[in-house]
């Protein structure tokens, strides 16, 4: 066993803050895949670390996927957990937790590092029972079906209890299968097939999540992390928390203070909406009052004023990050955005007036219908915005989503991207700080997100062929349905895969 990757383990372990550990007969080798820094960075999977080690008789340790410096240095048993040191087919239970669509070829990988078979229908009661859970699950889980014994769906607070009980007392996991299928919003594969049941909704009896540890090497450096809000009060047409995750729910301000340890030298709210939280001044107020440092997702332009942003510089904020989300007024009101670019433009005017360093703005383009006028007026408000302040425009192709109104929509060429990409730079390149996510990798997002199983099948073949995009490319085309779940979803009329515009 190599002494290198232990001591990294080591060292992530002695640097975390805060965090309760258990040891219990029932064990659970609970697997985010990604590395240290972005697993750190995830409340929801310190959330089900906590929830798991409450449970009677169980207990979690946690794996991810090694650094790419620590690639070579793997025992043969592939990754070990974090807490134990023990390969992950010594556990009765590997449970994932997978935030968005690439995620899915860090599952195989670590499944086939640790020597237990990919598919399901290829594991016996010796290998263990492997559930996976996460963001994902709020749109598209048909990718993951050759893979998972079960599927969480959605929030899984309500549920967790009632699967946890399953896992630790059924005698084989053929009755684990047998005996999931009965609970709300768990897929199973074997027994659902193509019938997949609708993600949980969490109430707000269950808010606000917090986190479990801080640590300097998580992205989020030093950051303990808590919900302010689930859910959204806007409708934006391509995202999946408005038709997934909905109402916007969450709890009193005294609630969320009560759960941030006061030793936490930064806090991050995290929340689809966190901006319009009614208490959120409250809460920043509250930290910034204790010399915490905080920490925001992205922000919506049309309530932010001079307080807000006082705060946040207080504390300790250097960058501002909103989201256009379309290229022009026209394509923002067809996405049902509720944005107009005067909110922006404030929001520019209001990161130079309090000393920000920089405004990080997003849009989308590959919109159904956009037009070279479209694409114009992005290039003239990002020159409009950047004669204001340091902005970023983040320009990100869209990748229509399943359980969105946009689950029907075409994902844009890959040339014709590409040449969109080319007309901004050329319109205003070099006076904007531009950063396009590249179409390459948003089209294998896209034909993952609306893909069925045969695009989880696709992933293994990429896995083992290191993850590159030409592994995704020649995988993937030879796919004779690419979209398999939206047509499934579109003949079958399965309105909430696809609901109403
Ligand atoms: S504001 Fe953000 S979270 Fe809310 S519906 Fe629109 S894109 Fe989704």
């Amino acid at each position: 066993m190599s002494w290198n990757y232990l001591q990294r383990l080591r060292e992530y372990r002695d640097q975390e803050s805060g965090l309760e550990t258990k040891t219990a007969p029932v064990r659970v080798a609970l697997c985010y895949p990604n590395v240290y820094s972005v697993a750190a960075a995830s409340l929801g999977f310190q959330v089900v670390y906590r929830m798991i080690n409450e449970a009677p008789e169980m207990s979690a340790s946690r794996a991810m996927i090694p650094d790419e410096d620590m690639a070579d240095e793997l025992p043969a048993g592939g990754v070990l957990t974090l807490e134990e040191e023990k390969p992950l087919a010594s556990y009765p239970v590997v449970a994932f937790s997978i935030s968005y669509e690439m995620d899915l070829v860090g599952i195989i990988q670590l499944l086939g590092k640790a020597g237990i078979p990919h598919f399901g229908t290829e594991r016996t009661d010796e290998d263990p029972f492997v559930l996976v859970g996460g963001p994902m699950t709020l749109s598209n889980v048909l990718p993951l079906q050759p893979f998972a014994d079960a599927v969480v769906m959605g929030d899984a607070e309500a549920v967790l209890p009632a699967i946890l009980e399953i896992l630790r007392s059924a005698d084989s996991h053929a009755e684990r299968r047998e005996r999931l299928a009965e609970v709300q919003g768990v897929y199973v594969p074997e027994h659902h097939g193509w019938d997949v049941p609708d993600p949980n909704v969490a109430g707000p009896e269950y808010l606000p999540a917090y986190g479990t540890f801080w640590s300097p090497q998580s992205e989020l450096t030093n950051m303990f992390l808590v919900e302010s809000s689930r859910g959204c009060p806007q409708y934006c047409k391509f995202c999946v928390v408005r038709s997934a995750n909905t109402p916007m729910r969450y709890p009193d301000a005294k609630e969320i203070l009560q759960t941030i340890p006061s030793e936490a030298p930064r806090v991050g709210f995290v929340g689809a909406a966190v901006s319009e939280y009614p208490q959120i001044k409250e809460l920043l107020t509250a930290c910034v009052d204790r010399d915490q440092e905080i920490g925001l997702s992205s922000l919506r332009a049309d309530v932010l004023d001079d307080e807000f942003v006082e705060l946040l510089v207080r504390g300790g904020a250097r960058t501002m990050t909103i989201a256009s989300d379309a290229p022009s007024e026209l394509q923002r009101s067809r996405l049902a955005k509720g944005l107009k670019e005067r909110h922006l433009i404030h929001a520019a005017e209001l990161a130079r007036k309090h000393g920000l360093h920089r405004l990080k703005v997003y849009s989308i383009i590959g919109l159904p219908g956009e037009t070279d006028e479209d694409l114009d007026e992005l290039a003239r408000f990002a020159l409009e915005m950047s004669r204001i302040h340091k902005v970023t425009l983040a320009v990100n192709p869209l990748v229509p989503k399943l359980r969105t109104p946009l689950a029907t929509a075409s994902f844009c060429p890959i040339p014709d991207l590409n040449r969109k990409i080319k007309r901004l730079r050329k319109k205003a390149g070099g006076r904007v700080d531009f950063r396009f996510l590249s179409p390459r990798w948003a089209w294998v997002e896209a034909m993952l997100s609306l893909g069925g199983p045969e695009t989880g099948l696709a992933a293994v073949e990429v896995a083992e062929a290191g993850g590159g995009f030409h592994a995704w490319k020649a995988a993937l085309k030879q796919l004779e349905q690419p979209f398999a779940a939206r047509s499934f979803a579109e003949e079958t009329g399965r309105s909430s895969w696809l609901p109403r515009r």
